[in-house]
């Protein structure tokens, strides 16, 4: 194995006070970087990020629109799953949309969840009170 000759440096990311944050990182990928982005994405984006819920929920939010979660389809992609057929239902890839929206599991929980969220116009699991 061959290995590379280089010391280490030190390398801080111009930020006035000298410190690193997600922010400043950010930042300085979007300057340095040929990343063009819609000014309707990113007007978008700083509606999401600037809104009063949890930040997970924007996470999640953000995973969605990106396809950034580890569906079947997305791990089988990196061969880390073998197969690419939703391990819940075992009928249909697990996208991101079924995992979501039409695995039938899913559609039991949101029906069932505090939001009592119908994902049908007839849901096919009975309603408790
Ligand atoms: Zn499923």
């Amino acid at each position: 194995m061959r290995t590379i000759e280089k010391s280490d440096q030190l390398y801080r990311l111009p930020n006035p006070n000298g410190l690193y944050t997600a922010k400043s990182g950010y930042q300085w990928l979007m300057y340095n970087s040929n990343i063009i982005l819609d000014s309707r994405a990113v007007k978008m984006w700083r509606s999401l990020w600037s809104l009063c819920i949890p930040t997970h929920w924007k996470l999640l939010m953000w995973m969605a629109f990106h396809d950034a979660f580890p569906t079947r389809i997305n791990r089988r992609v990196t061969r880390i799953a073998r197969s690419h057929t939703c391990p819940r239902c075992n009928k249909s890839k697990e996208t991101i949309q079924h995992f979501f929206r039409d695995c039938w599991l899913s559609k039991l929980l949101w029906w069932i969840s505090p939001l009592a969220i119908s994902i049908d116009a007839n849901p096919q699991v009975p309603r408790t009170q």
